[in-house]
């Protein structure tokens, strides 16, 4: 569907009506930055996090998984340098109070919000969201939530190689919640204040780094045209023309958002800078010794680090489809028909079990019962079959299995798929072998 700011509005109230996002705290107002993920939404969550981690550590021999803590020793990101210059420069606008991170302006002189230049001088502004741990609220007592997954990753290192028996080039990913006061949390869950990150760090030789920066840039644009499905149109390469001193390359992943295009995911070449910072910050060696060589040398580090939250948004704008369907109401020609083309893998329910009428809901609900175990499934009996079916493409279900009277007779069921309409007649003994190769293909 084409990318028009309206989609977005179409986008949020779909999210809300039907139980995938809502804004957190609504009772109270919300909180600016904050969402929640309903019960379609976290089941989607779950299998977004879970399609990453299965390609990216799970069928791999040379990455392994880290699950760390939100809260670390505040000296870990003293040695990162967030504490010293992890921030944006913000100004305010006098007359309309709007807030506004300085390098999204497009005249820093102007208020984009009310076009007024009565604005404060720019001011630095630190992201880092601070708590203090134990019972004593002071400056001795502070740390921070952290602001990316990746720190713990270089701060485990050791702890990692030794008890897995890797040797480099190896990866270490994780996949968790991260926290930044951002100054403008907007575009619905494209910038958060708390959203979740997964990364990955993959430690090897200075010589052979660019090679993985290339490896890894090919195996992340694989992902998100082969397993997601999104089109070449929809996803671009940025090149960073500027660079951290320390890098040799960085690149950006961005997608085609109603709203413009915006990052998904950074490729970054890091060189030694977290590993010699975490020695210089711990006292503890971050290096690595190479048997064969006999040398000791920091290990130069690509990262792939991509948001969980704007994958989701992608895949709900990538899939959000209106199209014409034939109007069962009187005067009414036509309908639309909104439906989600979510790939099956992500989609919160993968089978819908809809009996034709209640009196099949017996047999029909032992069929979902066996399917529940191997597929996300949800069982539908109330309101006319062609409801049922609105309300499930709505959803994204790609598959809705309808049990009618010919079911009770030869044991088997037809399959309605989404975004082809076509029916198949599946025997019921056959449904999970059907399923499988149709979702996991
Ligand atoms: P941006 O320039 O959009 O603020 P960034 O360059 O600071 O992003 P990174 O620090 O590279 O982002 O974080 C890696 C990924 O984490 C991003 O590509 C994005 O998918 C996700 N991410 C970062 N900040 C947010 C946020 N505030 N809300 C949701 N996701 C985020």
């Amino acid at each position: 569907m084409k990318k028009s700011p309206e989609l977005m509005d179409k986008i949020v109230s779909l999210c809300k009506r039907r139980g995938f996002i809502f804004q957190s705290s609504e009772i109270y107002g919300g909180i600016n930055g904050f969402w929640d993920y309903g019960p379609y939404g976290s089941a989607m969550k779950r299998a977004v996090e879970q399609l990453w981690w299965n390609y990216m550590v799970e069928t791999r021999e040379n990455v392994a998984g880290l699950d760390s803590t939100i809260i670390c020793h505040p000296k870990v990101w003293k040695a990162s340098g967030h504490l010293d210059k992890f921030g944006d420069l913000m100004t305010d606008c006098r007359d309309c109070k709007a807030r506004h991170r300085v390098d999204q302006m497009e005249d820093a002189a102007k208020c984009p919000n009310c076009g007024s230049n009565n604005l404060t001088p720019p001011r630095e502004f630190n992201l880092m969201m601070k708590t203090y741990v134990g019972p004593v609220s002071d400056e001795e007592h502070v740390a921070y939530l952290r602001a990316e997954t990746c720190q713990p990753i270089f701060v485990d290192f050791e702890n990692v190689r030794i008890s897995t028996r890797m040797k480099l080039p190896f990866g270490i990913a994780q996949i968790g919640k991260a926290f930044r006061n951002e100054i403008n949390p907007r575009n619905f869950i494209f910038r958060s204040r708390e959203f979740s990150q997964m990364e990955m760090e993959f430690f090897c030789n200075d010589e052979d780094a660019m090679k993985w920066y290339e490896y890894w840039k090919n195996e992340r644009i694989k992902y998100y045209r082969d397993i997601l499905g999104f089109r070449d149109e929809e996803i671009k390469i940025h090149d960073h023309e500027t660079l951290a001193h320390y890098a040799k390359a960085a690149l950006d992943i961005e997608f085609q958002f109603p709203f413009g295009w915006g990052e998904l995911e950074g490729v970054h070449h890091r060189g030694t800078w977290d590993m010699s910072r975490h020695e210089e910050f711990s006292g503890e060696s971050m290096q690595y010794f190479e048997q064969e060589t006999g040398k000791k040398f920091f290990p130069t580090v690509i990262e792939t680090s991509v948001g969980v939250d704007r994958t989701i948004l992608a895949l709900l704008c990538h899939s959000y489809d209106e199209d014409m369907a034939e109007s069962k109401k009187e005067g009414v020609e036509e309908d639309v028909r909104v439906v989600l083309r979510l790939p099956a893998i992500v989609s919160p329910v993968q089978v819908a079990v809809l009996p034709l009428t209640k009196k099949l809901a017996e047999p029909a609900e032992k069929i979902c019962r066996d399917l529940r175990r191997f597929f996300r499934c949800e069982f539908d009996v109330t309101g006319s079959i062609g409801k049922r079916y609105r309300r499930q493409d709505e959803i994204g279900t790609p598959f809705c299995l309808t049990y009618d009277f010919e079911s009770v007779e030869k044991n088997s069921v037809t399959v309605r798929h989404r975004d082809s309409m076509s029916q198949d007649r599946i025997d019921v003994n056959q449904l999970k072998a059907y399923f499988e190769k149709a979702i996991y293909k």
